[in-house]
């Protein structure tokens, strides 16, 4: 280590030329991911109340922002589908025309370059709005876990049948990644990638996105599946016991307040690792700046970079679109 007078950090800070030089950590608009909604008519554009430039989108209104983004400089969407009707057994989730195969297929057909990437969960297709299985008896709800698996695992082996380039699993049910791998394979699809939801908190920070999924659990809450927001040595366990079952990429979700799991995991793992900037994240950006209290661009821009630094390889963000503009404005 230098010492004062000998070392001035600031002799390497005096000009932009200089410090883009001594830059340690990029971000590209090829690391990001646009999750985009997707839902039944023609025409549909409709707005999510506490999440400013998103929508719940019909077909041909995807396809459209789709194709704007991916002219844009944004490689790769994420699908959320907002069925018709819901049931006990979400079976829109893995019906053949269900809402996100029709969506991927359009999307494989008029975007083929585009990455096409199927969040895999049953919460948007059950009637009660729970990631799994319920059972409702006296002695309370019970979320039950191996009856789960063979619905992800259908919607996984669903999704790339209609084309999707790479699924991932949102539920945290123990042993879906070993499931939906199965089943991809047994089913002819053993180059598609899993990017596991591995690391995922039962956070508040979701608020704004169950208005976006239409995924509000009718009753109880998602702590009995989704982790304590207070533990980092589980969130380990996790994205080992998810890598050992054949995740490709794991995830850590939500991003910004998480940053800590998100260095852990990558610096023990060395995995490809993706974080999810979430809705309340988007939603407290776009609030403050249409108060005029930050600059939505700066804000934005330095935290995805926060989230490379703390070790994301990709980020999952509502404002990719905006970002990669950004990105080549500078
Ligand atoms: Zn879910």
């Amino acid at each position: 280590m230098g010492q004062f007078p000998a070392y001035r950090p600031r002799r390497l800070r005096q000009s932009p030329a200089l410090r883009r030089l001594v830059s340690e950590t990029q971000l590209n608009a090829a690391q990001l991911v646009l999750p985009l909604f997707v839902r039944g008519g023609r025409k549909v554009r409709r707005p999510i109340h506490a999440m400013p430039g998103v929508f719940q989108l019909s077909p041909d209104e995807l396809l459209r922002e789709a194709a704007r983004a991916f002219q844009a400089g944004v490689p790769a969407v994420l699908l959320f589908g907002i069925p018709d009707r819901k049931d006990a057994r979400a079976s829109g989730a893995y019906a053949a025309n269900g809402i996100v195969q029709q969506a991927v297929r359009l999307l494989k057909k008029e975007l083929p370059q585009l990455l096409v990437i199927t969040d895999v969960c049953l919460c948007e297709y059950m009637e009660h709005g729970h990631c799994g299985v319920v059972r409702q008896d006296q002695a309370g709800v019970k979320i039950l876990n191996d009856p789960t698996l063979k619905l992800l695992a259908r919607t996984a082996a669903s999704h790339a049948e209609a084309g999707a380039d790479m699924v991932a699993p949102s539920d945290m049910m123990d042993g879906r990644v070993r499931a939906i791998r199965e089943q991809l394979d047994h089913t002819g699809f053993t180059d598609t990638p899993i990017m596991a939801y591995a690391a995922k908190f039962a956070s508040a920070y979701y608020g704004p996105f169950r208005e976006a999924a239409e995924s509000t659990p009718k009753f109880g809450d998602r702590r009995s599946y989704q982790m304590d927001p207070a533990n980092a040595a589980e969130a380990l366990r996790e994205v080992a016991l998810d890598i050992q079952e054949g995740a490709d990429i794991v995830m850590v979700k939500p991003a910004l307040a998480y940053l800590d799991i998100l260095y852990r995991v990558k610096t023990v793992f060395g995995y490809p690792t993706a974080a999810y900037a979430v809705s309340a994240e988007h939603a407290m950006i776009k609030a403050a700046a249409a108060n005029g209290w930050i600059d939505e661009r700066a804000v934005t821009l330095e935290s995805l970079l926060a989230m490379r630094r703390a070790g994301a390889d990709l980020i999952i963000t509502y404002a990719a679109a905006d970002a990669v503009r950004w990105l080549g404005d500078i």
